[in-house]
């Protein structure tokens, strides 16, 4: 078994998007920008924002949190994305999802100009991505997409199974597996709460993505030898050895599997740290299409 080590890959991007800043942001250019919009006091989503405004200080982004209470209207959440569309000083934002209950999600998703959709939610990205034109891409497909290409793991031609049909992950990885492209030319089965003898498609998989955010489902008799494993899952578990009093494990059985799998992505240290990695090659990428175009 390999290790798809997604920490270290994702230091080794950063140090490359730290560079191609350096030399792009010259001649008294402002370097990238992006905002993240916090509503409420989610805890795993405060330690995910966290987590992205870091990463821009340490790659010369500039980063801007917008934190706003529980009770915030979606009136005033749709003025806060009105007003991140026309700041010409921000070059991609994100809303960090969930949103409190008697916020509309959607509403709030299609309000975001797509130009400055660096988490690539909009369906404006989404059409665009699923007919093969330039679009920026959800972040964790992304991210995936990215380990797969960078570990030299063969697509092509393959059996990939895809577990769990969410817009963020499960159907967007589908689509990028299936699309006529390298990586790609996967030939998809997308499983889902209502698939049947859901280990017949898991059993004759190549490649199984799985996000179903059920912990250590995955295990090694429901799999064949050499297959890859890419786990999107991040589950906190009760852990009363540790001192924190839980652990994060993901969908996939880790030491179930790791015998029996060719490459798998541990959690955490997986797919976690590309998917903040994703986002930041979006932003600078909306900088370039817009900023350094105009300017
Ligand atoms: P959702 O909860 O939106 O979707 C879960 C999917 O799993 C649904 O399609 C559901 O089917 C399917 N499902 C649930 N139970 C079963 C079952 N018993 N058998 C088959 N399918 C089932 O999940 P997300 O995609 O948002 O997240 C999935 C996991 O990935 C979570 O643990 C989340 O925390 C994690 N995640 C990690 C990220 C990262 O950066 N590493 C980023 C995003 C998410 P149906 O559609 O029929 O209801």
């Amino acid at each position: 078994m390999k290790l798809i080590d997604g920490k270290a890959l994702s230091n080794t991007i950063k140090e490359e998007i730290a560079a191609e800043v350096k030399r792009l942001s010259t001649n008294k250019k402002r370097p990238p920008h992006l905002a993240a919009v916090l509503v409420g006091e989610d805890p795993a989503s405060a330690v995910y924002v966290r987590n992205k405004v870091t990463s821009c200080e340490k790659i010369g982004f500039e980063s801007t949190l917008i934190k706003k209470r529980e009770t915030t209207t979606e009136e005033e959440l749709l003025e806060i994305v009105r007003e991140l569309n026309e700041d010409k000083d921000v070059d991609g934002f994100i809303v960090q999802l969930p949103l409190p209950k008697h916020i509309n999600e959607h509403k709030i998703t299609l309000a975001i100009d797509p130009a400055k959709d660096v988490d690539g939610f909009h369906p404006t990205n989404f059409g665009k991505m699923a007919q093969g034109l330039p679009a920026y891409l959800p972040a964790t497909p992304f991210g995936i997409m990215t380990m797969l290409d960078r570990y030299d793991i063969d697509v092509q031609g393959k059996n990939c199974v895809v577990l769990g049909r969410s817009n963020i992950v499960g159907t967007p990885i589908s689509i990028l597996l299936s699309r006529k492209a390298t990586p790609g030319n996967a030939t998809v089965t997308l499983c889902h709460s209502r698939t049947q003898n859901l280990e017949d498609y898991t059993r004759k998989a190549d490649i199984i993505v799985i996000a179903l955010g059920i912990p250590n489902y995955l295990k090694a008799d429901m799999v064949k030898d050499g297959v890859v494993i890419i786990d999107v899952g991040i589950n906190r578990i009760e852990a009363p050895e540790r001192k924190s009093g839980y652990k994060l494990v993901g969908d996939a059985d880790f030491e179930d599997l790791s015998e029996k799998c060719s490459f798998i992505t541990p959690v955490p240290g997986g797919v976690g740290p590309m998917t903040v990695t994703s986002l930041l090659s979006n932003t600078l990428q909306a900088y370039k299409d817009h900023f350094l175009t105009n300017s």
